[in-house]
């Protein structure tokens, strides 16, 4: 460790989106802190989203992002489904091994409505639903949890979700701040207890939790992830496990396209041959065009 008490090794610099895991109360106690300010950004600029979607969608993506923070091979993959019955419509996030992530929202572009001035309403937008994660950890089966939505808010769908489906008491904060249509800040912490923490513990961080500031707010006064979990928890035997970078990724390419084209079946197919100027597909995450002469999709039949 260096002089400053908030230096993680693993990132040199803090103004790039990143994650730090943490644990205090003699490992009774998991935090997670999250700075996904330039992956939402990325996400409402693909997407075109209005600012309600950018926030539901870069909240989403950000206790995703949390939800995550467990995986150990480099093919874990999680991916998180929320079908509600608001404008939004929906929102599917993958997390990849390495803090990887894309997603998207069924429609982007809905009307941006408030609580009160500057707090935008993501649960009317978002509406009522489920939250459905879908872990692939390698495991025969993958393990897939779901839940109601509580209040379509997101970050306590996320509490909700742990609680129910995991049986982890959690605290969960997330925020992305919109000013003029950009994204100013972004990020989340997570804090779990563990069976081992005692009523003591339990009491203090609940305390903790009902007062605490929001993220977005002290992201803008200069707090890194780092500095809010410690700010969180108020334990001097914190320790920091590790620092790592967080990015918009999509893996997507002209192969992977392909395969899904042959999922849709050889009638299908011969359909979309008959068409001479080919067809033009695009990544629901990325937006990324791909296009397929009619050669290409004889091609295709041909591995049939
Ligand atoms: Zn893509």
């Amino acid at each position: 460790m260096s002089d400053d008490p908030y230096n993680v090794p693993g990132i040199d610099n803090t103004d790039i989106d990143h994650i730090i895991k943490a644990e205090g109360y003699g490992g009774k106690v998991r935090a997670m802190a999250i700075k996904t300010t330039a992956t939402c950004a990325e996400a409402a600029k693909i997407h075109k989203t209005s600012s309600v979607v950018t926030a539901a969608l870069g909240r989403f993506m950000t206790g995703s992002l949390l939800i995550s923070s467990d995986m150990k091979n480099e093919t874990d993959t999680q991916t998180t489904i929320i079908k509600a019955d608001g404008p939004i419509g929906g929102m599917t996030c993958v997390c990849d091994f390495g803090y990887k992530v894309r997603a998207y929202p069924v429609n982007a572009d809905v009307e941006t409505t408030y609580h009160r001035p500057g707090k935008i309403d993501v649960g009317s937008a978002v509406g009522e639903g489920m939250l459905t994660i879908i872990r692939d950890i390698g495991l025969k089966e993958p393990y897939v949890g779901s839940v109601e939505l509580l209040s379509g808010e997101i970050a306590e769908d996320f509490a909700y979700y742990l609680a129910r489906s995991e049986q982890t008491k959690s605290v969960v904060a997330l925020g992305v701040a919109i000013k003029d249509g950009e994204v100013t800040n972004a990020g989340g912490l997570m804090v779990q207890l563990l069976p081992s923490a005692d009523d003591d513990i339990i009491d203090r961080l609940e305390a903790r939790a009902s007062g605490f500031p929001d993220i977005t707010y002290l992201m803008e006064e200069g707090f890194t992830p780092a500095k809010i979990i410690d700010l969180f928890l108020g334990d001097p035997e914190l320790q920091y496990l590790s620092a790592e970078p967080v990015s918009f990724f999509c893996p997507c390419s002209m192969e992977k396209m392909s395969r899904g084209l042959i999922t849709l079946g050889k009638t299908e197919l011969e359909d979309l041959a008959k068409t001479p100027e080919g067809i033009d597909t695009e990544c629901h995450f990325c937006g990324s065009k791909y296009h397929f002469t009619k050669e290409d999709i004889e091609g295709l039949l041909q591995t049939l």
